[in-house]
């Protein structure tokens, strides 16, 4: 399967790395990193005009970057890239459109953020590292964020500029355990490395993430994923809330149908041959990175889909506001000002 292959995503779905579900190998409901699928609330209001509305004007440009890799190290039972191996015909494939999306991002001459979001885990691949870094030292690039399960080796990040490079990271307590991870996360916080932990809120899960939050450093935001598929009472919620004070944004799906929402205007989802969607969700397909056609399009456009539940979607979906409360941290999911919040 080629990345022109893959299958689009339902929005009311999500990902890998503790994100909701898609249509993806037969799976019709998960995305990897832990994202998921759930009951539905609407935002309180559709404001006409976001004053945030193409990052103040400067041109600035977020970019969620999927290529054709989807294979991981890891094993996750929520995941249908787990224990994934591409062929090398696909890892070939895969590390050459992501030095030519690299080389792109070197030629702009306006602001450029990029999120990884890949179908599986980037970090054990060499290319990404080097892409992390390299994306790093460009002066227009305000960050570069990948999600990843941190399993890879940190010494890397040391030819990097600190400053701009972050990552989303995941712990998986199934894959991994606590006190590795936590040494892992530690290293981080030690090498200054910006970045997010989270966990999907499967219940089994509750006891690992409340001992994480209590040894985490208190400036390490730790989110959790509302489970794919899973409604919670209440009670279950605030448990979850006492570990994330942010978890009822990811609880319920968000009813989103024609608001307005940042994607196709100043954010894109960008896959491995350049094809341009306004994000990983809708098919519609908006133009192609690399001959320019994409850009002519960039304008509002009301989100056409009934509900997003994908951080990475519904972040950028205006009633939220969630700008307000990440700020800096959109991409790789840190509030401003952590640990206080907006
Ligand atoms: S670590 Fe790998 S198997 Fe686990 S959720 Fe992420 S992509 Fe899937
Ligand atoms: S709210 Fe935005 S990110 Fe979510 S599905 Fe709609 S257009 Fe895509």
């Amino acid at each position: 399967m080629n990345d022109r292959t893959l299958p689009i995503v339902s929005p009311a779905r999500c990902e890998p790395h503790g994100e909701p579900r898609r249509d993806l190998y037969g799976d019709p409901r998960r995305e990897p990193h832990g994202e998921p699928h759930r009951e539905t609330v609407r935002p309180a209001a559709c404001p006409a005009e976001d004053p945030a509305r193409r990052d103040a004007g400067d041109g600035h440009l977020s970019i969620l970057y999927r290529g054709p890799l989807a294979s991981c190290d890891y094993d996750c039972a929520y995941c249908p890239f787990a224990k994934r191996r591409d062929d090398p015909e696909r890892l070939r494939a895969d590390r050459a459109a992501l030095q030519r999306f690299t080389a792109w991002v070197a030629g702009r001459d306006h602001p450029v953020s990029v999120l990884f979001t890949p179908w599986g885990e980037a970090l054990v691949r060499s290319w990404y590292r080097a892409a992390m870094v390299e994306l790093s030292r460009l002066p227009q690039v305000r960050r570069v964020a990948v999600q990843t399960n941190l399993s890879c080796r940190t010494g890397w990040l040391a030819d990097a500029d600190l400053t701009r490079l972050a990552l989303w990271v995941t712990y998986h307590p199934s894959q991994v355990a606590h006190d590795r991870f936590l040494d892992k996360c530690r290293e981080l916080s030690r090498l200054g490395v910006r970045h997010s932990v989270g966990i999907v809120g499967h219940p089994d899960h509750l006891d690992a993430a409340r001992r994480l939050r209590a040894d985490l450093p208190a400036g390490t935001y730790l989110w959790v994923n509302a489970e794919e598929g899973r409604r919670y009472t209440d009670d279950e919620a605030a448990e979850w809330a006492a570990i994330d004070p942010l978890f009822g944004y990811s609880r319920f799906a968000h009813a989103s149908a024609g608001l307005a929402c940042r994607t196709g205007e100043s954010v894109v989802s960008v896959s491995g041959d350049g094809t341009v969607r306004r994000c990983h969700f809708i098919p519609e397909v908006i133009g192609n990175l690399y001959d320019g056609s994409f850009e002519g399009a960039l304008r509002p456009r009301p989100c056409p889909a009934a509900t997003c539940d994908c951080h990475i979607g519904y972040v950028h979906l205006e009633p939220l506001g969630l700008y307000d409360v990440f700020a800096e941290g959109v991409l790789e999911r840190i509030p401003a000002g952590w640990p206080a919040l907006p």
